[in-house]
């Protein structure tokens, strides 16, 4: 099983992962345009997508899916109140599927299980994806990391985590009270500390291959998110540590002990 982080942060977010011939999108915040060139980057073809899966409806997550799915024939995979949320955004569908939240479903080679979080969206997730083998979580997105989250996520070998803000950028910042407000509740995004306490935790146990993600390009900064991690986390050679980027796509990462 293989992944790349695409392109992570408030201006949009996709993922890619691989099991054999089998090669999902999380989410996609990105124009066409944009996520085509992000995939040839990575020589991947669009035509051997097999399905998109969305976490919630916001738009850095579901803004170009509906384009994507209707150009390549997608199926599209979410939840019925994301589903009724993003509608809209989306437009009219090829083929969608629904899951239901805690009951994991299968897309050929890939086992998925989506486990909720908390964020202000209609019925947000996370997933752990799974070829029989090895496992990759999927986190971001979410004010807090609840029981159910550290539970979802410790068996997993990588994962890909939202480190979001550090708080006194955010209370010192240029965002509004109400905006400042939202990102620090319990259902906004998740703080560099909580983040790495989470990723600590894991280290502890299954994870070899941490991606810290959807970072704030206003209330945070990869050397101070790395600092903090570096002092937090055991070394590269137990847990080898990336950055997911707004601009560009990470190299595909294999995901395997
Ligand atoms: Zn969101
Ligand atoms: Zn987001």
């Amino acid at each position: 099983m293989r992944f790349s982080v695409l392109g992570s942060g408030s201006k949009g977010n996709c993922t890619l992962v691989e099991a054999g011939p089998t090669r999902v999108l999380i989410d996609n915040g990105f124009s066409g345009k944009e996520l085509l060139a992000r995939l040839r980057s990575l020589d991947i073809e669009p035509e051997s997508l097999t399905a998109l899966i969305l976490t919630h409806e916001h738009d850095d997550h579901v803004k170009g899916a509906g384009v994507l799915a209707r150009r390549f024939k997608l199926p599209v995979y979410a939840n019925e109140a994301t589903w009724r949320a993003a509608e809209a955004r989306m437009g009219k569908l090829p083929i969608y599927r629904e899951f239901e939240v805690g009951e994991a479903f299968v897309i050929d080679a890939l086992r998925i299980h989506p486990f909720a979080v908390s964020h202000d969206a209609a019925d947000p997730v996370g997933f752990v994806l799974g070829d029989g083998a090895d496992s990759l979580g999927y986190c971001t997105d979410t004010g807090i990391v609840t029981r159910l989250i550290r539970q979802r996520l410790h068996a997993c070998w990588a994962v890909i985590l939202e480190a979001n803000h550090d708080v006194r950028m955010v209370k010192e910042g240029p965002y509004p009270l109400p905006l400042q407000q939202r990102v620090l509740s319990s259902r906004g995004h998740l703080a560099n500390p909580d983040s790495l306490d989470l990723a600590a935790e894991l280290a502890g146990e299954h994870l070899r291959l941490l991606v810290l993600a959807h970072l704030s390009e206003i209330n945070n900064h990869p050397d101070l998110v790395l600092a903090e991690a570096r002092r937090r986390l055991p070394g590269e050679d137990q847990v080898r540590l990336l950055l997911a980027s707004q601009g560009q796509a990470c190299p595909l990462l294999e995901v395997s002990p």
